[in-house]
């Protein structure tokens, strides 16, 4: 008898241990004594033995933690499932300075570097990567999330990245995040084209959306372009679905929000 290899302990308190084993995380508390006697493998009675044996604390032999650990990926495979869902972020770069932006580090579109954008590269890396996945996996539907920063900004990857994924055998839907801001009717047609669902971030009035979401240059309204934009996605009879921050101002100003959204 030994101790598995994925024994663990922590200290919780003074001379308070926590021990498990880290693929079963059974936790068992023992003051300073226990924990030493434990870990010689001096165990006081049948019973200690019985749980620290359930526990995975002890065990018999290596295949026993061979054992385990075959069964613990198993469980993950099964619970999780298949990836057929993937966000891609294009970039970390936005022309937007939104004060509850949660994208750390952004980055101006005038200030691309090279580690702020996926580059073709990496894009094919992924995809023959994933379509290995897909395939040895049975993968027959994939969402496609494409996410920033701005993904609009780095509009050539993001076509380059469905035309070559949209001709395989698997099938794949695409939907992008975007702020709205930079939408031309090149990228609309594109987008009917080629069934990608587009997502537009607006919180509400404009008195409300400009007081969070703003150009980094500070100037213009963020609004009144947004607004412009979903015309030209009307025009081109192409459904847009808003994704619409709740925040404060939202709340403080509920009614004239509702109204709003009633019109929009
Ligand atoms: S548009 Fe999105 S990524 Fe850009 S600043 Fe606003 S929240 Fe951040």
């Amino acid at each position: 008898m030994k101790l598995s290899k994925y024994y663990k302990k922590l200290q919780v308190d003074d001379g308070v241990y926590a021990i498990y084993n880290s693929l079963i995380m059974d936790v068992i508390f023992v003051d300073n004594d226990e924990l030493e006697r434990i870990e010689h493998l001096l165990v006081v009675n049948r019973d200690e033995l019985v749980i620290l044996l359930e526990a995975g604390i002890y065990i018999y032999d290596d295949e026993t933690d061979n054992h385990a650990l075959e069964l613990k990926r198993n469980t993950l495979k099964m619970r999780m499932g298949k990836v057929n869902t993937i966000y891609i972020i294009l970039t970390n770069a936005c022309n937007l300075r939104c004060t509850y932006c949660a994208v750390k580090n952004i980055a101006d579109k005038e200030q691309f570097s090279e580690v702020e954008y996926l580059k073709m590269d990496v894009i094919d890396k992924f995809i023959e990567g994933y379509m290995r996945y897909a395939i040895k996996e049975a993968v027959e539907n994939v969402d496609i999330i494409f996410y920033g920063g701005e993904p609009l900004l780095v509009w050539n990857s993001l076509a380059y990245f469905i035309q070559k994924t949209e001709k395989s055998k698997i099938k794949f839907s695409y939907s992008i995040v975007t702020n709205g801001t930079l939408l031309t009717e090149q990228m609309v047609r594109f987008c009917k084209e080629h069934g990608v669902n587009i997502g537009i971030s607006l919180d509400g009035p404009k008195y409300i959306n400009d007081m969070s979401r703003v150009f980094s240059t500070n100037k213009g309204s963020v609004y009144d372009i947004v607004i412009k934009n979903l015309e030209l996605l009307k025009k081109n009879g192409v459904r847009a679905t808003l994704s619409i921050t709740i925040s404060l101002e939202v709340i403080n100003n509920k009614e004239s929000f509702l109204d709003w959204l009633d019109r929009i």
